[in-house]
């Protein structure tokens, strides 16, 4: 078909989206250990929630596992950015083994306020998603059962607390920022001593990926989210787009995930990615529609980002 006959689409392209400093951060790691160290070198749960980017790293050399007794003593293990429980570190440690901990800058704030918090005192409540491996590492900074989950507005009536005065709350860095909003409300409504984080402890991209996605939603037939469906803050986006009020808001991992019977008949689509989708695989789901569409791409910058993040000493000094 020649370029005339393909219909015109707006293609409003959120920004920022895709990568934070975090996940940049945690891949570098990986590829400097590699060079520094040799294959294979070992990392304890997908080092971000992405696929493709996993893969890249396997060819690579690194290998991917989920315990660290899957991991022999003799070769150099990182962690991943979302964070690990204390027993993780210590039991390599006993090990003896080489560790770089991937863990995001950001992740690490929150530990640390988690046992600031404990130390003082205070019964920490986290919110979060169960299970999550970020939910997991920041609750793992204390003892077994002292951190107690709440992850609905709901839950707060029913959470277990030892003394109503004396609780203190972090969060996971990817909650959607108006539903844990309504979740700190709640919280400081049924105990009114509690202390928290100045705002909550969702980080910079994870809100400002959320606005971009909401400045979109009212002008989007269609919202399409890059990203892998284990990550969280990718499957918010989704979330907050539905609920700015797109009709259709979807996760794909890449072009061939897109469902292009149901967009049939849009004249614009949004587009975002979630903080470990690299931006390959964002221009990937662009050609897709440049190949059915003649798009006019609208960029919606809602905010500048400039965060950086230095790797580990050990992989910026030679061996
Ligand atoms: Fe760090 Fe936020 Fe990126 Fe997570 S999403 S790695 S907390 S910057």
């Amino acid at each position: 078909t020649s370029q005339d006959s393909k219909p015109a689409l707006t293609l409003l392209l959120a920004a920022p989206r895709g990568f934070c400093a975090g996940v940049d951060r945690a891949i570098k790691i990986v590829e400097m250990a590699l060079e520094k160290w040799g294959a294979p070198v070992y990392v304890r749960h997908e080092i971000v929630h992405n696929k493709f980017v996993v893969d890249g790293l396997k060819a690579k050399g690194a290998i991917f596992v989920e315990e660290l007794e899957d991991c022999p003593d003799d070769r150099p293990v990182i962690f991943s950015a979302h964070g690990v429980p204390k027993t993780v570190p210590a039991e390599a440690d006993r090990r003896n083994m080489v560790y770089v901990d991937a863990t995001c800058p950001l992740v690490s704030k929150v530990h640390i306020e988690a046992q600031r918090h404990a130390e003082a005192g205070l019964q920490m409540i986290m919110i979060g998603h169960k299970g999550h491996p970020e939910t997991v590492g920041t609750m793992g900074q204390l003892p077994e059962g002292e951190v107690l989950l709440v992850e609905t507005a709901e839950d707060v009536a029913t959470v277990p607390v030892r003394d109503p005065n004396r609780i203190a709350y972090v969060t996971q860095t990817t909650l959607s920022v108006d539903d844990t909003k309504g979740i700190v409300a709640a919280l400081h409504a049924k105990f009114p001593t509690i202390v928290g984080p100045h705002k909550e402890d969702i980080c910079y991209a994870t809100t400002n990926r959320q606005e971009a996605v909401k400045a979109i939603a009212p002008w989007a037939d269609a919202i399409l989210v890059v990203g892998a469906p284990n990550s969280s803050n990718s499957r918010r986006l989704v979330e907050v787009g539905a609920k700015a009020g797109c009709n259709y808001a979807q996760l794909v991992q890449r072009a061939e995930n897109i469902d292009w019977r149901a967009l049939d008949g849009i004249t614009s689509i949004g587009i975002t990615a979630g903080a470990s989708a690299p931006e390959v695989l964002i221009n990937e789901v662009i050609d897709a529609f440049r190949a059915r569409y003649e798009v006019t791409v609208e960029m919606v910058e809602t905010a500048v980002e400039s965060v950086e993040f230095k790797v580990p000493r050990v992989l910026r000094t030679p061996t």
